[in-house]
């Protein structure tokens, strides 16, 4: 076992920083070798111990699948990608109102609804109010879409969403045609509006640069989101994008794991182990989910069942609500 990883591990349990130099050491090593697989054992315990055990499950609605002008390449809603004989859909208020009912239902500790950039603001707003009265209070409401202002960080806040998704992620500005400059500025105003922030580092494939690689993850320490994690890159059938492979699931964990070590109890939700979603409604990746009614509340059971036999407790919607928005441990944590 490599002495100086068992010492970066050593310096994250106390609860020390770990220089840019320290994460570069751990990124180093194959993701099936000791020393990462000791890497992900110990953020899990970090993980676990930050949230006394809890894991969260949360539920995604996507909620269009309109030709996009972010023109990630490896989008299938990119304009870029687009064979303008795709269909392009909006959801109607009703069924989003069903899956949200149901997530709740069904114990979700957080709903989030996903747009592309392409659904115009007026809607997307007027799904976060009325998805609001119709989910538990407990619930968080997140919104994972556009880049936003400062104003309508506010409106979103004030329709009734509690946190907000975004990221630089890798590879923006060259596989997509977002600024990231203007990524930067909407996490600030989603910050500045009292939004909670969910981040993390995706999409991650086959020997990312670097420097980027590293510039993300120490960009998730900075900015301190509620929850943290690490996604490979899919790419979905119809995309125009060549030469990039999707980083093994294994490359994910340590990725994310190494999050978790570098961030210490600073960021309380996720990393490593803790957190898994169910979907539903449009996916830009293709996946072939399935938007039943009856199949939803069976994969929401059973991922409730999954991470129990993990060892996890799931968080009620009442203990992640003061957790993660209030940063209150519940009494009987
Ligand atoms: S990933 Fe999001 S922003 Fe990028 S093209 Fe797809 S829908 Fe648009």
């Amino acid at each position: 076992m490599d002495r100086i990883v068992l010492k970066i591990i050593e310096q994250a349990r106390s609860g020390e920083h770990l220089s840019r130099d320290e994460i570069a050491w751990l990124l180093s090593f194959p993701e099936e070798s000791p020393e990462s697989l000791l890497v992900v054992k110990e953020a899990k315990r970090l993980a676990w111990e930050r949230c006394r055990g809890r894991a969260f499950v949360h539920a995604q609605i996507g909620l269009d699948s309109l030709r996009c002008p972010g023109n990630c390449r490896y989008c299938s809603f990119a304009q870029v990608n687009d064979s303008n004989s795709r269909e392009c859909s909006v959801m109607d208020m009703d069924a989003l109102l069903a899956f949200a009912r149901l997530f709740s239902q069904e114990g979700a500790n957080l709903i989030s609804l996903m747009s592309t950039a392409a659904l115009p603001f007026e809607k997307l707003l007027s799904f976060v109010a009325a998805a609001r009265l119709v989910i538990d209070d407990h619930v968080i409401l997140l919104v994972n879409g556009p880049d936003l202002s400062l104003e309508q960080a506010i409106e979103l806040r004030e329709a009734g969403a509690d946190a907000a998704y975004h990221a630089v992620r890798l590879g923006e500005g060259y596989l997509t045609d977002l600024d990231p400059r203007r990524r930067v500025q909407t996490i600030e105003n989603i910050q500045a509006a009292g939004l909670a922030l969910m981040s993390g580092v995706e999409p991650l494939w086959r020997n990312a640069p670097e420097d980027e690689l590293l510039d993300a993850i120490e960009r998730q320490i900075g900015l301190r989101p509620v929850w943290t994690g690490c996604c490979s890159l899919t790419i979905a059938e119809n995309c125009s994008i060549h030469g990039l492979k999707p980083a093994s699931r294994s490359r994910a964990r340590q990725v994310g794991a190494i999050i978790r070590l570098a961030a210490g109890s600073r960021i309380p939700v996720g990393g490593v182990g803790g957190v898994a979603w169910v979907d539903a409604g449009t996916d830009p990746r293709m996946r072939g989910r399935s938007s039943h009614h009856e199949s939803l509340r069976r994969d929401m059971r059973e991922t409730r069942r999954d991470l129990e036999k993990d060892g996890w407790l799931v968080a009620g919607q009442d203990e992640s609500w003061a957790y993660c928005l209030r940063g209150v441990k519940p009494s009987a944590w």
